[in-house]
């Protein structure tokens, strides 16, 4: 059998499979396994005829060369959806989604728990444009029903929530949006599409900051946007007019990071609750923010519709002075402290919600830390917060 560049007809595989196959095509790589960096603006047509018949497979580099494509027929496959366009970065990805389903004076639902800089384009950057948000509750599942109004356009999802992780029932909300006629949008990031693939309960575009899991390795930004049949058409519309395009650099090592997704997942899932374990018996912590803990008020959810748990959560500590917070984040080694995650290393940050909750309140009843479990050996990780709890307690 010939082996041909994977579409979306093709015959589906297990997804380690798919990570591995996806959008390779050695036939048309000069027989090297990965298709290769291609760097291009201008593509050249052989006749006029060809120029003005378009017959070529790629026209011109703002709108994809064999690089991006690669990596979008591999996302493709694996959300399950119509088509994938790539961004620059999250964020970016993130704002195409809604342009590409907001009008001037539409009403859009958005989460109160979702990524903050996603609060700043509604606060900011859509209002300028006449379109209005209303920030909702987590919780709220099929009662959005109610917060419906005549010109409610889309509703977006992020679970579970950013830093407090609070679990959503995607298909309750996408069930309540369809009666309406409504997009729904999410940004699925945390579970990456092997642990949870939102197409599958009725999301019109499925987001991902690639930046994370996908790349992997801390080494760049991208974003990925997934539609559905009712949205690709106009997500694929707006991406060309946005003139978005993505470095093919980037997009390569999206594509390598990808081909170890499964295995990192695994690794990143089984030490991330070892370590959420370990933290809840902790005297200094109060609780644990991890669905993937049966104690989780969210557990019951993720158990129903999530397949598997990624590396990050967070925790908090009992009253202490801050002094002592910082005193146990600057004693860890292997903890880096830096925004972001996804990538092979371990990282903790201190967090407040308290000043970008709008809907909700967050009043956790003590300091929140973040952490983002890597790929190190779990008792190292251990004895590195072991030693952070020590400095806490003198501090405290
Ligand atoms: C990091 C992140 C983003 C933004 O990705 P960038 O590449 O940093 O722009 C969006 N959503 C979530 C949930 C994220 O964690």
């Amino acid at each position: 059998m010939a082996k041909q560049a994977r579409t979306k007809n093709s015959p589906a595989y297990a997804v380690e499979t798919e990570l591995v196959i996806g959008g390779r095509d050695p036939q048309h790589s000069y027989g090297f396994v990965n298709v290769p960096v291609v760097r291009g603006s201008t593509v050249l047509s052989p006749t006029v005829a060809d120029l003005e018949g378009h017959t070529g497979r790629y026209a011109y580099g703002r709108r994809g060369n064999p690089t991006t494509e690669g990596l979008e027929e591999a996302l493709t496959r694996l959300e399950g959806g119509e088509g994938v366009v790539l961004a620059p970065s999250g964020l970016s990805a993130v704002s195409l989604a809604l342009l590409s389903v907001l009008d001037s004076g539409d009403h859009l639902l958005m989460v109160d728990t979702a990524y903050q800089p996603t609060r700043r384009v509604c606060n900011v950057t859509l209002k300028r444009f006449g379109i209005e948000t209303t920030f909702y509750d987590p919780l709220v599942g099929g009662d959005i029903a109610a917060l419906f109004r005549p010109n409610t356009r889309a509703i977006f999802m992020e679970s579970p929530g950013s830093q407090s992780f609070e679990m959503q029932d995607v298909p309750a909300i996408t069930a309540a949006a369809a009666e309406r006629g409504i997009f729904t949008l999410m940004d699925n990031t945390w579970a990456t599409p092997l642990f949870f693939r939102p197409h599958d309960v009725g999301v019109d575009i499925s987001i991902h900051a690639g930046t994370k899991y996908l790349g992997g390795h801390s080494d760049l930004n991208i974003g990925t946007v997934s539609g559905n049949a009712r949205a690709f058409g106009r997500i694929k519309a707006t991406h060309g007019d946005l003139g978005i395009t993505v470095a093919p650099e980037d997009a390569f090592l999206t594509a390598r990071g990808m081909r170890t997704l499964g295995v990192r997942l695994a690794r990143h899932q089984q030490s991330g609750l070892a370590i959420a374990r370990w933290l809840a018996e902790r005297p200094e912590v109060l609780r644990v923010l991890h669905p993937g803990l049966p104690s989780d008020p969210g557990h019951a959810l993720w158990k129903r519709d999530y397949t598997g748990a990624s590396g990050l959560f967070s925790f908090i500590l009992k009253p202490v002075p801050k002094a002592a917070v910082d005193g146990f984040l600057d004693e860890l080694q292997l903890f880096g402290l830096g925004f972001s995650w996804g990538g092979f290393e371990s990282l903790a940050i201190p967090f407040d919600c308290s000043a970008y909750r709008t809907a909700t309140s967050w009043q956790p009843g003590g300091p929140a830390i973040r952490v983002h479990v890597g790929l190190e050996d779990t008792d190292d990780l251990i004895a590195d917060l072991t030693r952070g709890f020590a400095r806490l307690a003198s501090l405290s």
